[in-house]
């Protein structure tokens, strides 16, 4: 039996050495485990989680490697249980709340939600009896000495919910992380909530790891945000959800456009730089998608099995046709130009527009012409509140992060697994993004709806 060790503020101080990134053997009894000092808590949240409370992470076990997604399964064959720790209030916490300095901080891009989440952090915080909460505007970069910290309480954030963005405000890019950690020390923070994309959390991991190089006895603990839903053992991220949704009306749009025009082709690009998720639910949810991208399953546009035959052949048999792609498709298609955001990433060339384009070339030059509409909804679609179902996810995200921080965790991340909410270490998350898998049933269910063929 495999489990996932949990970093917590404990281990710098009882000397034990800090091992964030390993599953652990059960055997090696985590530090953070019962540990002796802790202060009761005074609010009995209908009922404490047990710090060996755990949740298993893979729920299928493979009769035959032949089974559809079995290569998942420990080479040797062998079967090994994955645990995780579950998440929730713990009877004794760590930090006395009147002592309790917390700050949250929104990084990266707009993802419905974050508001939710900040929300949530503000009140259950205030439920635990912590006096002082600030926000930090605008990303890492309001850590700098310039931009004011916002306080925040519970009539601050009351309605925030109501409306999409951040009220603190997003950024890319910013000060150093020796530089976040001084200013940290300067206000006094002892519990950071960190809400953002694997950039973000990576951040979040560097800052904890500072903290304890410096001995400082701080929570670090990120809520993950990404709108593409790619983070690695969770079932979805907060956001998706809704992207997901939203994207309908742009499908639906795409779809009377092409339908009503004479010869006319829907293209629509949906967020997902390496992970084909929205893009792939978006098409299953609508069923008026005929052609899926993803970046995780190559394609030709060109050539007898390319995707502009494959529209010649759907605009003679039905005379209207609709595409579905992932921003992060078909990148080798476009021109490689080494420019970076802020953070350093990549900036992605639009496929959209390309494949927009090309389209329009490649009919003209047959001689007859398509109606070629293109929709890319991706800032109406970050903007949004978040739907009904994220905003739940949202809430108990928001709280279990403070149940975390208040039970001494720090340099962990929260989410939800096999249905259950747990906590992990940051770094067993964001090692590298999580994709679709081009053998799973979920992406065939995908081209069953679609009927497109394969296009290599
Ligand atoms: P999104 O999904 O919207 O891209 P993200 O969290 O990945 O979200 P980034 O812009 O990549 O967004 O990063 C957010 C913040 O994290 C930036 O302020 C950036 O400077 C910081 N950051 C990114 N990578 C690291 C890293 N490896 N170490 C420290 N800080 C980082
Ligand atoms: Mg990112």
């Amino acid at each position: 039996e495999k489990r996932f060790y949990i970093p917590h503020i404990t281990d710098i101080f009882d000397g034990a050495v800090a091992i964030p990134s390993t599953f652990c053997l059960k055997s090696r009894t985590p530090v953070n485990e019962d540990f002796a000092d802790g202060y009761p808590s005074d609010e009995k949240w209908h009922g404490y989680i047990n710090n060996s409370d755990r949740v298993l992470l893979k729920v299928i076990y493979y009769s035959s490697p032949t089974s559809a997604g079995a290569e998942c399964i420990d080479p040797d064959c062998t079967w090994v249980e994955q645990w995780v720790h579950r998440a929730g209030p713990r009877e004794k916490i760590y930090f006395k709340p009147e002592t309790v300095n917390a700050a949250i901080v929104t990084c990266g891009g707009l993802c419905p939600g974050l508001n939710d989440v900040i929300r949530q952090i503000v009140i259950t915080l205030e439920i635990y009896g912590v006096k002082n909460i600030v926000g930090i505007p605008f990303g890492y970069r309001g850590f700098s000495e310039e931009i004011a910290e916002m306080p925040l309480s519970r009539k601050v954030v009351q309605n925030i919910h109501l409306s999409g963005g951040s009220l603190l405000g997003v950024s890319r890019g910013g000060p150093s992380v020796a530089e976040i950690v001084d200013s940290m020390e300067k206000r006094g923070i002892n519990m950071l909530f960190v809400l953002g994309g694997n950039g973000t959390h990576a951040g979040a991991n560097a800052i904890h790891n500072e903290c304890r190089k410096r001995r400082m006895k701080v929570a670090i603990v990120g809520v993950p945000k990404t709108i593409d839903n790619d983070i690695l053992h969770m079932d979805k991220t907060f956001g998706f959800d809704t992207a997901v949704e939203e994207s309908q009306r742009a499908i639906n749009s795409a779809y009377i456009e092409a339908h009503s025009a004479y010869r006319g082709i829907g293209i629509v690009k949906l967020m997902g730089r390496s992970s084909g998720f929205i893009t792939m639910q978006a098409s299953l949810a609508s069923g008026q998608i005929d052609i899926c991208l993803i970046p995780e399953v190559p394609f030709h546009l060109h050539g007898p099995h390319g995707v502009l035959s494959h529209l010649k052949y759907l605009l003679e048999k039905k005379g209207s046709a609709v595409v579905c792609v992932a921003e992060g498709a078909g990148q080798n298609f476009l021109e490689k130009t080494n420019a970076t955001d802020a953070s350093g990433n990549i900036v992605f060339g639009d496929i959209g527009v390309h494949i927009q384009q090309e389209t329009k070339k490649y009919f003209k030059a047959t001689g007859n012409p398509a109606d070629v509409k293109y929709i890319d909804p991706t800032y109406m679609i970050r903007a949004c509140r978040a739907n009904a179902s994220d905003g739940i996810l949202c809430t108990v995200l928001g709280q279990n992060a403070v149940h975390g921080a208040f039970a001494g965790y720090s340099g962990i991340t929260v989410g939800i697994c096999n249905t259950h909410y747990v906590y992990l270490p940051i770094p067993e998350v964001v090692s590298y993004p999580r994709v679709v898998d081009p053998n799973s049933r979920m992406w065939h269910r995908c081209l069953t709806s679609t009927g497109q063929p394969d296009f290599v």
